[in-house]
């Protein structure tokens, strides 16, 4: 049976808990919101399904074609190149189901099932913190049983685990999955929204992880509220500081070129420099890797018209499609005290304006300048 003994084994994409045909796995969350199997030894019959599924390890598809690729019409609200969008539009086109990661009204982040264009529109944009999949690897399972066609889209992970429950039925579900720098913990975000409300004394109506209208370089969420609305870089902040990283991301075997999906999808960095004119505009651009012959069918041909080139993927190799992200040094210490004392300590002791971080930054400004 599936026995987690450390923390960094297990990415919590539900895949066990769905396979089980006992009913004894449940995803329970830890105190960072991250969820992991809990195995109830009163059910369990020790058949070893659950491990047999659990699919957390090296990919073994290599990437074969790279194009830089970008759909004018849906820049606009999109994350790179509106390449997401545009896959997802073309599935439920053709009548199949697509699953993704939306934001609730309630803003926690979970997976969820779309079979129309209309429902596509919260799957849109990036969300930096790990989408729930409690229930939904089993739910892709049933559609294809169902004789239905499935797009599933999430991180290399979450795909690794669908992938292998789909079994047999995998011919009819295709994985996109993306470069992926790691999820950070569901409770400091649910957290972070509640200091926010505090603060300013009325209820979110809104919040976007990254403002498009920042342009594609901007990387600072957007908090909307009835009477206004206020473009912050708190949360962005502890994000891209890796302070509160799942632990299977430090530990991630999906960071390289071998995918465990049929398509990948990466913001184009880079782009500017290595293709003069061809998206110059700060409007973002996507990279997409074609791993299997069922990705390139399906990739082949969109509605839309977009601008696409055939690149060479060593001039886009970016750090997460080469080694995992690294915790930021004083990870381990930003848990502790979150656990302890909550997230305004936190806030005021990791912050960007707190001044451990504005201390920090004049030693490397000091050391860039002098040594
Ligand atoms: C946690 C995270 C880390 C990332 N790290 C990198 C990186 O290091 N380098 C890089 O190039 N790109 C990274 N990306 C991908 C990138 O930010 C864009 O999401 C991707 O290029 C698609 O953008 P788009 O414009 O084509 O589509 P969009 O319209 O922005 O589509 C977003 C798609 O991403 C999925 N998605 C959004 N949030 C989540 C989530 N939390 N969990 C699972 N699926 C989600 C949605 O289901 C949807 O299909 C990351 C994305 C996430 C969610
Ligand atoms: S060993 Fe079998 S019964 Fe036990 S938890 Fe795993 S799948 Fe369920
Ligand atoms: S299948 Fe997924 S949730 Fe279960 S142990 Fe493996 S990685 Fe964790
Ligand atoms: S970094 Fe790896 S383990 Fe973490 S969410 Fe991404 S694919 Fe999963």
């Amino acid at each position: 049976m599936i026995h987690i003994e450390n923390r960094n084994q297990c990415c919590g994409c539900s895949a066990c808990a769905d396979a089980c045909p006992h009913g004894a796995i449940r995803m329970e969350p830890d105190g960072m919101g991250f969820r992991y199997p809990a195995v109830d030894p009163d059910w369990c019959v020790d058949c070893g399904i659950c491990d047999r599924v659990c699919a957390f390890r090296p990919a073994d598809e290599p990437a074969g074609k790279a194009y830089a690729i970008r759909f004018p019409e849906y820049l606009d609200r999109s994350q790179s190149g509106g390449l997401g969008y545009a896959l997802m539009r073309k599935a439920v086109c053709a009548g199949m189901v697509v699953y993704g990661a939306a934001t609730g009204p309630d803003f926690v982040v979970r997976h969820v099932r779309v079979t129309t264009e209309e429902g596509l529109a919260p799957l849109r944009l990036t969300k930096y913190v790990q989408s729930d999949m409690t229930g939904v690897p089993g739910q892709v399972l049933s559609d294809l049983k169902a004789g239905r066609k499935v797009l599933f889209t999430g991180t290399p992970c979450q795909c690794a685990g669908v992938g292998s429950l789909a079994g047999r039925y995998r011919k009819d579900l295709l994985l996109v999955d993306m470069a992926c720098h790691g999820v950070p913990a569901p409770y400091v975000w649910r957290d972070y929204l509640k200091y926010v409300e505090k603060r300013e004394g009325e209820p979110l109506t809104g919040a976007l992880f990254r403002d498009p209208s920042l342009g594609w370089h901007g990387a600072k969420e957007k908090l909307c509220f009835a009477s206004k609305s206020q473009v912050k870089g708190d949360y962005a902040h502890l994000y891209f500081q890796r302070y509160m990283m799942r632990p299977s991301c430090l530990a991630c075997p999906f960071a390289s070129l071998a995918r465990p999906s049929d398509l990948t999808m990466a913001d184009c960095w880079g782009v500017e420099k290595a293709l003069p004119g061809f998206a110059d505009d700060n409007r973002g651009c996507s990279l997409l890797l074609v791993s299997t012959e069922a990705g390139r069918a399906f990739a082949d041909h969109f509605d839309e018209a977009p601008q696409v080139r055939e690149v060479d993927i060593r001039a886009f190799l970016q750090p997460n499609f080469q080694t995992p992200t690294v915790a930021h040094k004083y990870a381990p210490r930003f848990e502790r005290l979150y656990l302890r004392h909550g997230f305004p300590f936190v806030l005021r002791n990791f912050g960007k304006d707190s001044w451990n971080h504005r201390i920090a930054e004049k030693i490397v400004k000091f050391k860039k300048k002098w040594l």
